[in-house]
């Protein structure tokens, strides 16, 4: 809408100059796509930025193979959430039969404390009165925005909660991983 200080550069700006760029060379051609997923698979994994081309690469997934759903540590907090709503309409309407859950080393949410995230956030801003405002309206805040204690026993338990989800159909196969973010080695989560 407004075009940046020059002082403080955008990043939007700049991804929108990319985007005019793009467009303009016709350098995507997304027409012949189907926004079904082609390996009938489903990978649920961190927002890391790590991870944006690393995971595909890994995983040996093109565009248009698999759904992709992100999260912060991968984690399924709310059995009607973003991340399990999205998982409902892959298996649903997007005909996904497989689901992986890819946790990975040394992720952000991992020892992350609901507190010390309401203090950074407070740093960052966020009057006092507003922070307590929040915990008064909805007490989730002081509990969901801790992290988990350790990596595999929240792939796992993410998994449970899709397998046991009552929506999730029993044929649906539901493995949980956890990625090397130095290598990309995958190593499958007992469970
Ligand atoms: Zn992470």
């Amino acid at each position: 809408m407004t075009a940046s200080n020059a002082a403080t550069p955008s990043s939007i700006d700049e991804v929108l100059a990319h985007n005019r760029r793009v467009v303009e060379n016709a350098e995507i051609d997304g027409s012949a796509m189907a926004g079904r997923p082609i390996k009938h698979l489903a990978v649920i994994s961190c927002m890391d930025t790590r991870l944006t081309r690393m995971l595909p690469h890994a995983l040996g997934l093109a565009d248009g193979d698999a759904v992709i759903i992100k999260a912060a540590g991968a984690t399924i907090v709310d059995p009607y959430g973003e991340v399990m709503r999205s998982v409902l309409v892959a298996v649903g309407e997007l005909g996904v039969t497989e689901i992986m859950v890819v946790g990975h080393t040394n992720c952000g949410t991992h020892g992350m404390r609901a507190a010390s995230l309401l203090e950074a956030l407070r740093k960052s801003g966020v009057a006092q009165e507003r922070v307590d405002e929040a915990l008064a309206t909805d007490p989730r805040a002081a509990t969901v925005l801790n992290g988990f204690s350790r990596l595999e026993t929240e792939v796992a338990a993410s998994v449970e909660k899709i397998r046991t989800h009552p929506l999730v159909p029993p044929s649906v196969s539901v493995r949980g991983f956890v990625i090397n973010i130095e290598t990309g080695a995958l190593t499958e989560v007992a469970g």
